[in-house]
């Protein structure tokens, strides 16, 4: 038997609905031996995760999803095994977490010009960490009101990329992200790569930029990728000379296409990102 592994998961630190200990507590009951939780430009869940975690008697990993845009393309970096108290990845974290509150504001005018008023204060009761506001947030709202019928609509009717309510943001640079992440000791991780609209030209970019900055994996398998999926990009780890990650990208019971621990292990003759850490 292998390991259980999931090295992406979400808390209500960001952008997911559970505490850092209900997710460890999952993680835990659906059998995964070694855990990180990766929240969205936040380190805030990292002591409460990993207290639970040890008393559990699950292995953790210590996680980051950085957002970063790359030719005019959102792409989220994953960074494994950091240190939350390196101050250059936190106040790099900062800075990001206040452009996503300017960009809230702008979302409400857009979904108030849509006849949607109030959406920065419905935002708001469904946001948990005061220093964290996302789309989801939004989209909770938008489905509470009764102005969609899922989240899946909130995105495609208004905070989808190019839809009604869609503002763009210029997040870090692919070079900062991998920056504090080695800074902070962890290793980089380009987070479902195959979620990115990108053509095979720009892929091919994002991936030789990242190669060039030691960047060290992508994700392999995770809850974003079909099963044709995990054999394009295992092919593409193995060519670009990329460790390979697992990660359901857990952000909710029942949301999303898997569960924490429920994905296959990863393709044979890949490198595994935790290699020197389990
Ligand atoms: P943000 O980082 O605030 O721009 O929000 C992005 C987050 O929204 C992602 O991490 C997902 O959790 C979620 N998300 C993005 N697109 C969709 C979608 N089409 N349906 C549901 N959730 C989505
Ligand atoms: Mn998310
Ligand atoms: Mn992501
Ligand atoms: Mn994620």
């Amino acid at each position: 038997m292998s390991l259980n592994i999931d090295l992406h998961s979400h808390s209500r630190q960001s952008d997911g609905v559970l505490s850092p200990a209900d997710v460890a507590a999952r993680a835990h009951a659906n059998g995964v031996d070694w855990w990180a939780l990766s929240d969205h430009d936040e380190t805030s869940g990292l002591n409460e995760a990993a207290q639970a975690a040890h008393d559990l008697g699950l292995g953790f990993i210590p996680g980051v999803e950085i957002s970063v845009t790359f030719c005019g393309k959102t792409v989220h970096i994953v960074g494994l095994h950091i240190d939350p108290a390196d101050a250059a990845l936190a106040a790099g974290l900062a800075e990001i977490r206040r452009g996503r509150f300017d960009r809230a504001g702008v979302v409400a005018e857009r979904l108030a010009q849509c006849g949607i008023d109030g959406a920065y204060e419905g935002a708001m009761s469904h946001v948990d960490n005061p220093d964290l506001i996302s789309r989801v947030h939004f989209a909770r709202d938008l489905l509470e009101r009764g102005h969609v019928k899922s989240l899946q609509q909130a995105f495609d009717r208004y905070l989808g990329e190019g839809k009604r309510a869609f503002v763009p943001v210029q997040w870090a640079s692919l070079e900062q992200a991998v920056g504090w992440i080695h800074g902070a000791g962890g290793k980089a991780v380009i987070a479902h790569p195959g979620r990115y609209k990108y053509t095979p030209q720009q892929r091919d970019a994002l991936f030789q930029v990242f190669k060039d900055l030691n960047g060290e994996g992508i994700e392999v398998v995770t809850g974003s990728h079909t099963p044709a999926q995990y054999e394009q990009y295992a092919r593409l780890a193995l060519q670009y000379g990329f460790q390979a990650s697992r990660g359901s990208d857990f952000h909710a019971p029942g949301v999303g296409r898997v569960d924490l621990g429920r994905m296959p292990d990863l393709p044979d003759g890949l490198v595994p990102v935790w290699r020197d850490w389990i």
